[in-house]
């Protein structure tokens, strides 16, 4: 990955606006949750941001509280309900690798990142990346031309957990 985004703060309700507003236009959009210390934003809080596609522009909603509850129904609605499961969905097997990041994740060793082939923060720019930031091992990655429907569930999962 790069270094962070150029990132255009905005409140919530002005982020929770435009996603609904890309969402009824269909234009191309995407939401990525970041801890403090994320290399998507290098900020010390947290955030959800927003990248607007076919606009060129990432918006973020930056805050010292907890994000996800925010963030997953914007999630829903950008990514495809199929990319979030419910709480009691049975999944798929994901690969090797993801499942190795998981076991990262639940012993809280670092975030993960679903970066589809036109996210600003995708090191392998055209495919999708599942992405790791390890506090320990630096980054790790998962990349594959066709979408990871497994991996991005689990991920979905862990992440709204
Ligand atoms: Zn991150
Ligand atoms: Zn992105």
């Amino acid at each position: 990955m790069g270094g962070p985004l150029t990132i255009t703060g905005v409140s919530y309700a002005a982020l929770a606006a435009k996603a609904h507003a890309l969402a009824a236009a269909g234009a191309r959009g995407h939401v990525h949750t970041t801890p403090p210390g994320c290399l998507i934003t290098g900020s010390p809080r947290r955030a959800i941001v927003l990248e607007a596609t076919d606009e060129g522009i990432v918006y973020g909603f930056f805050d010292d509280q907890p994000i996800e509850d925010r963030a997953k129904p914007l999630a829903i609605l950008l990514h495809g309900a199929d990319s979030v499961p419910g709480d009691h969905e049975t999944l798929e097997p994901a690969s090797a690798a993801v499942n190795t990041m998981a076991d990262r994740m639940r012993a809280g060793k670092g975030h993960f990142h679903i970066l589809n082939p036109v996210c600003l923060a995708n090191p392998n720019p055209g495919r999708w990346t599942i992405l790791f930031e390890d506090v320990e091992l630096g980054v790790l990655e998962s990349a594959s031309d066709e979408r990871p429907l497994a991996d991005i569930r689990l991920v979905e999962r862990l992440i709204y957990a």
